[in-house]
């Protein structure tokens, strides 16, 4: 416990570090600073279960509320070894700002549990999932605090957590929880939408920095995030030529196909030891030679270490938190743009929103309207940083800072909590 507490510990001082860039730029004063730093709720618990040979196994959950100045608080619930009270901290506050830089009306929250979901059994993780909502039932509801998945969660998960929480409150609420199946009131387009967003943003970004799209791709991460962009990325005739998971990864500078490579992967559980093509470490791979980047996988990836050896023009992070702000020093000398997470993976979070609404109204979107509906708010998004990287000269990580603090702190102004 204690060596893993150390060692991200780093990811909620790297938010940290991020935001003093931010302050340096925007000055704020000394008690909207403090205000935004600040986590309104922090909870953990030790979730005993029983496992499938008798025995009972502990395992530590969290559940943390950054800010709900600007709505109830949103955001993932992970599942990994690696997790602790420092890293959701982290991830929290990150999705307050993810979800003021989009416009959407959420603060921001983040849960995790310390495990390796792969070492148990469907029932075991059933009674694991029903074990965390049981402990945080109280905090969680759909005016309160919305979970969704995030690494290595998925629907089948949420559906065990909705079921759990309706047998707790004795009704339907479905909008208590989004990133769920169809069959339970999930939307249409929640199984792309982070991907998608990026995509979006990509364009854009494409576009406002003058670069041509008819580029070279690598994918550190093949879930959720990173497998559903190199797919829609293949789609629209970018070359794909590394991806990656947590075993290692596959290159061909020709191209992969993805759809072979998705087979593939739900064949064998992995991408390594796809056919015709070379392997590759996943520290390899983020130095391959390529226009566009798209780390799809976890925190601090790019570090003052490789971040030299990067060649990428733009990197585009799906993920949380996979470049250290020493690394970002680095990348901006080189002149290498980085779209930041809370902006280049906010998709997810809008269309958790939109399936928030539709739970809500009891209507559900066509694919096309939830589409139509995420691309407009995530170009408007870009539009509102990198206007706010013109005006103020800088990055566009401290611009979707300031853009995102800005909005949380006039929330706060309203509400008189900043006299
Ligand atoms: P996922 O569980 O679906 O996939 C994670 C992928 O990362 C897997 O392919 C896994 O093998 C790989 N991986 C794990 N450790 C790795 C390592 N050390 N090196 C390389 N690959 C590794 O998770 P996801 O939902 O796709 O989330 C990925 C990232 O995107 C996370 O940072 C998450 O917070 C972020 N994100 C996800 C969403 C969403 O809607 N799912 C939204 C916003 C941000």
């Amino acid at each position: 416990m204690m060596e893993k507490e150390e060692m991200h510990n780093d990811v909620f001082s790297n938010a940290l570090k991020q935001l003093d860039k931010a302050q340096a730029v925007r000055k704020w004063d000394e008690k909207e600073l403090n205000l935004i730093k600040q986590h309104k709720l922090i909870l953990s618990a030790k979730l005993k279960i029983k496992l499938d040979n008798g025995k009972t196994k502990k395992f530590y959950a969290y559940r943390i509320q950054h800010n709900n100045a600007r709505g109830p608080t949103k955001g993932g619930i992970r599942y990994h070894p690696n997790v602790t009270q420092q890293e959701i901290k982290a991830l929290s506050f990150w999705m307050s700002l993810k979800c003021a830089v989009t416009g959407i009306p959420y603060g921001g929250a983040k849960g995790g549990i310390q495990v390796t979901p792969q070492e148990l059994s469907q029932a075991e993780l059933e009674r694991l999932s029903r074990a965390f909502i049981e402990a945080f039932h109280k905090y969680i509801g759909p005016d309160k605090d919305i979970p969704a998945p995030d690494v290595y969660t998925d629907g089948k998960i949420m559906a065990w957590m909705l079921d759990e929480y309706e047998k707790i409150y004795q009704g339907h609420y479905p909008a208590m929880i989004t990133g769920k199946p169809l069959e339970l009131g999930g939307s249409l387009g929640r199984d792309i939408a982070t991907a998608q967003g990026g995509i979006y943003v990509l364009h854009d970004a494409l576009k406002s920095f003058k670069m041509q799209n008819n580029s070279r791709v690598v994918v550190q991460g093949f879930g959720n995030a990173g497998a559903n962009a190199a797919r829609i990325l293949s789609r629209m005739g970018f070359k794909i030529i590394a991806v990656s998971d947590s075993k290692g990864g596959i290159f061909n500078d020709k191209g992969l196909d993805i759809e072979q490579v998705l087979a593939h992967k739900a064949l064998t559980k992995s991408v390594t030891g796809f056919g015709g093509a070379k392997a590759v470490s996943n520290n390899e791979l983020l130095e391959l030679e390529t226009e566009i980047l798209i780390p799809a996988a976890l925190e601090n990836q790019i570090t003052k270490d490789n971040a030299d050896k990067i060649k990428a023009k733009i990197i585009i992070e799906l993920a949380n938190g996979p470049i250290t702000p020493e690394a970002d020093d680095i990348l901006f000398k080189k002149d290498i743009k980085v779209i930041p997470d809370i902006l280049a993976n906010a998709g997810g979070v809008v269309v958790s929103y939109f399936e928030w609404v539709q739970n809500r109204e009891g209507y559900y979107w066509k694919e096309k309207l939830v589409l139509e509906r995420l691309e407009e708010i995530m170009k408007n998004a870009f539009e509102d940083v990198f206007s706010a990287s013109k005006k103020f000269n800088t990055d566009m990580r401290t611009a979707a800072q300031i853009v995102a603090v800005d909005k949380i702190l006039a929330a706060e102004k309203l509400r008189g909590n900043l006299k």
